[in-house]
């Protein structure tokens, strides 16, 4: 499916909707060149799940693990990858992500996720954010 952004803002309600369909256990795969909206998605996906603290673009931090405090819900942790500069599967193994993947208490969220395709889980969904003019994005989904 497709949908059309026209500012962060609705990238931001679209992601905390999507958030709303999850059930634990997903791992999601973000593409998309610098820009196209990939960490406001993160957030957006974030603040759907209650995730109450700040999603950060984590291109230092290669990987962050945000507790999740709702009793309604099973999933407790959002994992958020950015994977810009991890190459092969040692790289993400080192960052402990696989104690996180099919876990169904947690969420796996990876930037630049088509740079380490080959070593995601099949069952991984990936959605392809694209630059559009202005402020215009175009979600793949
Ligand atoms: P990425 O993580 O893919 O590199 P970011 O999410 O960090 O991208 O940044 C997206 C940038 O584009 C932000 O500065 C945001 O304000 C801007 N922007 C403009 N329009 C949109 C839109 N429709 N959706 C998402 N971000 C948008
Ligand atoms: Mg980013």
């Amino acid at each position: 499916m497709k949908k059309i952004t026209k500012s962060e803002k609705e990238t931001f309600d679209f992601a905390q909707d999507f958030a709303r369909k999850l059930k634990g256990g997903e791992t999601i795969g973000l593409v998309g060149d610098l820009g196209a909206g990939k960490t406001i998605f993160t957030k957006g996906l974030a603040k759907g799940l209650g995730v109450k603290q700040t999603i950060a673009s984590p291109t230092f931090v290669l990987m962050k693990v945000c507790p999740i405090q709702n009793s309604k819900l099973k999933i407790k942790n959002l994992v958020h990858i950015d994977s810009y500069r991890i190459k092969n599967k040692n790289d993400l193994i080192s960052l402990g992500v696989e104690e996180y993947i099919d876990r169904d208490d947690a969420i796996v969220v990876i930037e630049w996720a088509d740079r380490v395709k080959k070593i995601l889980p099949k069952k991984t969904k990936f959605i392809k954010l694209s630059n559009k003019i202005g402020d215009k994005r175009e979600i793949v989904y």
